[in-house]
């Protein structure tokens, strides 16, 4: 494993420390900011054009070619994996202090979008360890980081994020997990549903109840807690076979009279509810960007149909109709990034960015849909075969209304905030 350098890591140390002092905080506010360094800028960095191009060129030489394989056998994409961890391009928001790369939101969202563009589903896998990992990075202590984060960097492990039941997803106070502290520890019973990486993790973030009484307000009634795989009485059930994202690993867990240390308590009784929030918050923005990569492919893969299906004499772009379509997708594909951008960067800034979150999250999703949709349309019949790239997309992204937070979820969310600013 050491033969392989870990090139990302690479960039980072050639081109960012030099403007830092050091601090994890100082590099990552350094490779925020650069591009928008004394203003308004749409213009990215050297570093960041690096992490792009890492990211584009893993992406078209070594996921395109064999994504197709991995949706018709929903085979968990493990020498991927292992080579995206090898290149430095999963695991970005671990700080530097556990031995990861502290990127900055922005940063780390340029490389997922890079991702997806070759297949969501695999990007999904590499993600939902972003989002595993990030109740530990927001809310963990120096020896839970130093562990579980630590971990992480030194072998390529999964970890899942833990929360939703078949009982309840949108809803998520409505969760039914128990965990009942017994001395020194708390001894979990429940069951957990559509755990991506469910069955490759190696630990995972989960929400519990801990307080019974039904009048306890969801901001007390929960904890978070890291769990180790091997803990007896912890099993996953069987991968699901879902729509889209085909390799990407989805299963329920069962919990059974498993028995955490109070120990790995995030916080502290009670704190679950809003670190498991509080996550997406920052996890929402490259969800988007996941999304914006599915739909730029789509729209490159129809314009690039457009240009050598001939119908009626002409090829397809000259066809107003389908032109004006390839115009929509683009204004779309366009918008979407900004708004992800614009989120990610907002997380940089550390200013609470849930409404930009959700709105790209929303926008993108949807566009993703849209844009993929349309691609199959301009494919016309072949779009509707799997031996041509769209169908897949087109499968692929409807998780990107679904899950963390559905489309429904992120407007709710989007006119609390908006309607909340009126209101002060
Ligand atoms: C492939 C996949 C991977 C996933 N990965 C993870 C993971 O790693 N970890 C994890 O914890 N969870 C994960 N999830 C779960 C996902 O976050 C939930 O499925 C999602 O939040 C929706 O919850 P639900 O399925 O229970 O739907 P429900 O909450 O039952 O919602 C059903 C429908 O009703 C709508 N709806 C619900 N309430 C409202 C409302 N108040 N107003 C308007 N509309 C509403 C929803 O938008 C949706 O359309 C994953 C799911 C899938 C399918």
């Amino acid at each position: 494993m050491l033969i392989f350098k870990k090139v990302l890591q690479a960039i980072v140390r050639t081109s960012v420390r030099f403007q830092s002092s050091g601090a994890a905080a100082g590099a990552r506010a350094a490779s925020a900011t650069k591009a928008s360094h004394g203003g308004f800028s749409f213009e990215l960095s050297d570093q960041q054009k690096e992490f792009q191009e890492l990211a584009k060129k893993f992406a078209r030489e070594e996921i395109i070619p064999v994504a197709p394989e991995y949706d018709r056998t929903g085979e968990y994409p493990v020498p991927l994996i292992r080579r995206a961890w090898e290149l430095g391009l999963m695991n970005t928001h671990i700080p530097e202090d556990c031995g990861g790369l502290g990127l900055s939101s922005f940063d780390a969202c340029l490389i997922t979008e890079e991702l997806s563009y070759g297949c969501s589903g695999i990007q999904t896998a590499i993600e939902a360890n972003s989002l595993g990992q990030m109740p530990v990075i927001i809310a963990g202590n120096e020896a839970q980081k130093k562990k579980y984060l630590g971990r992480l960097t030194e072998e390529p492990l999964m970890c899942a994020y833990c929360v939703t039941e078949p009982g309840a997803g949108s809803d998520v106070a409505g969760i039914k997990t128990r965990a009942e502290k017994k001395g020194d520890e708390y001894i979990v019973n429940g069951q957990k549903m559509w755990i991506t990486n469910g069955g490759a993790a190696n630990w995972y973030f989960l929400l519990a109840r801990t307080n019974p009484d039904p009048k306890c307000p969801a901001s007390k009634a929960f904890t978070g807690f890291i769990v180790d795989a091997d803990t007896p009485g912890l099993q996953p059930g069987r991968k699901e076979l879902n729509m889209g994202q085909k390799c990407s690993d989805t299963r329920g867990i069962t919990f059974e009279d498993v028995r955490i240390p109070k120990e790995n308590v995030l916080i502290g009784e009670g704190a679950g509810f809003k670190i498991a929030m509080g996550a997406f918050d920052k996890t929402r923005p490259p969800v988007a960007a996941g999304a914006t990569g599915l739909a730029q492919r789509a729209l490159d893969e129809a314009t690039n149909y457009a240009l050598e299906r001939k119908t009626f004499g002409r090829v397809l772009a000259e066809h107003q109709a389908v032109s004006f379509m390839l115009a929509e997708m683009a204004m779309k594909v366009e918008l979407a990034r900004v708004a992800y951008q614009r989120a990610a960067w907002e997380v940089d800034q550390g200013r609470r960015n849930t409404y930009y979150a959700s709105i790209a999250k929303a926008f993108a999703g949807d566009i993703a849909n849209q844009v993929a949709s349309d691609a199959v349309q301009i494919f016309g019949g072949n779009g509707f075969n799997s031996e041509y790239p769209v169908e897949k997309l087109m499968r692929d992204a409807k998780i990107y209304q679904i899950y963390e937070g559905t489309a429904q979820i992120q407007r709710l969310i989007i006119a609390r905030e908006h309607i909340g600013k009126y209101k002060q």
